[in-house]
């Protein structure tokens, strides 16, 4: 039995993996910037702590007495956020910078990183019949602005300070991981929660159509929630010390994604295209040669299976938000 912090933990990927953690038996200490009413999955069963991770004073309060820290705290979203909050998503440098500051002083045993696949030069991913980003394709640097560069930065502080101080740390690139119990509205949501939630909304309005951002041929990979869990421990808990990339490589169009969400509602809508809309890169896939060879990892749920049940959470949570919207209507007039 280890004690692990969770920072982000009142977040999509942090949620589930503080579950996960208790479920082994460790005593977890859970902690996110947002109030606790907004976290996506609270745990009773431990330490909750609301703190911003920005400030080094705050960090130093999470790590201390712990052996372990996973960092999937930043300031983040799709491509709608972080085309358009580029310095917010830097400043989550900070986030970083003190966790790691404070566990190399509290003495903690293992640090994890959640990079992104955004750290990808984007000259590599211009064709959407891409074959897969493999590690090294992160160099030359040419990362998503803002986001990426971030990222790639808080990386290579990892990196230095496992060099340097002898932190051992472990960085994993994760790749569009969708499911339930993650954002799905808010300007905050990726594609998945994104196209389940309008092609809901448009059945229950009675409405024709949906609007899909870019021309819908874009490709994107998306892993699974389960399998990330599952990928994140493994990186962790192996002696892999540069950054793997850890997501699906299972490449589909966004209209092939639209195609799959529109069967498991069991209608078709009319697609319209926004081509002014933010759209990122137009081809990214996951090349998962390293991850499989280190650690025999390999995305287990399929995306047609992986959808249905994050179609079925976000179906709750609309229908849900419906009936309380007319429930309060009701009860002012
Ligand atoms: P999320 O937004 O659901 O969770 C991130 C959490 O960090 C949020 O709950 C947020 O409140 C918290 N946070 C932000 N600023 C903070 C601060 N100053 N102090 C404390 N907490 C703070 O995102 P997620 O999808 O769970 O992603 C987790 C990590 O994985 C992030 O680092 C993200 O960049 C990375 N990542 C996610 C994806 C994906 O597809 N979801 C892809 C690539 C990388």
């Amino acid at each position: 039995m280890k004690k692990i912090v969770v920072a982000g933990a009142g977040g999509f990927i942090g949620g589930h993996l503080v579950k996960e953690l208790i479920k082994k038996g460790h005593i977890v200490r859970a902690v996110d910037l947002k109030p606790l009413n907004e976290w996506y999955q609270v745990s009773s069963d431990v330490d909750n702590l609301v703190l911003d991770l920005r400030l080094r004073e705050n960090c130093y309060q999470a790590v201390n007495g712990y052996n372990e820290v996973f960092n999937l705290a930043a300031d983040m979203g799709g491509m709608g956020f972080i085309e358009n909050n580029k310095a917010a998503c830097m400043i989550s440098v900070l986030i970083n910078t003190h966790l790691l500051l404070a566990s190399k002083d509290c003495g903690i045993d293992r640090f994890f990183y959640a990079s992104s696949a955004c750290v990808y030069n984007g000259d590599k991913q211009t064709d959407p019949r891409n074959p897969g980003l493999k590690e090294s394709d992160a160099y030359p640097a040419l990362a998503e602005d803002g986001y990426g560069w971030e990222k790639l930065f808080s990386e290579r502080m990892c990196r230095h300070f496992r060099e340097d101080f002898g932190l051992t740390t472990r960085v994993a690139r994760f790749h569009n991981v969708y499911g339930p119990s993650g954002t799905y509205d808010g300007g905050r949501e990726k594609a998945p929660a994104a196209i389940c939630r309008k092609v809901i909304e448009a059945g229950i309005a009675g409405k024709k159509e949906i609007v899909i951002w870019g021309d819908g041929l874009q490709t994107r990979s998306f892993m699974y929630i389960d399998d990330c869990i599952k990928g994140i421990q493994d990186i962790m808990y192996s002696n892999i010390e540069e950054p793997l990339n850890l997501g699906s490589s299972e490449m589909v169009s966004i209209n092939q994604l639209v195609d799959i969400v529109e069967d498991i509602a069991g209608y078709k809508l009319n697609r319209i295209y926004d081509l002014k809309a933010p759209k990122g890169v137009r081809g990214r896939n996951s090349e998962n040669t390293l991850i499989k060879k280190y650690l025999e990892w390999e995305p287990s749920v399929p995306l047609r299976k992986g959808i249905k049940k994050t179609y079925d959470w976000i179906s709750e949570q609309v229908v849900e938000e419906s009936r309380r919207k007319k429930r309060t209507n009701r009860f002012n007039k």
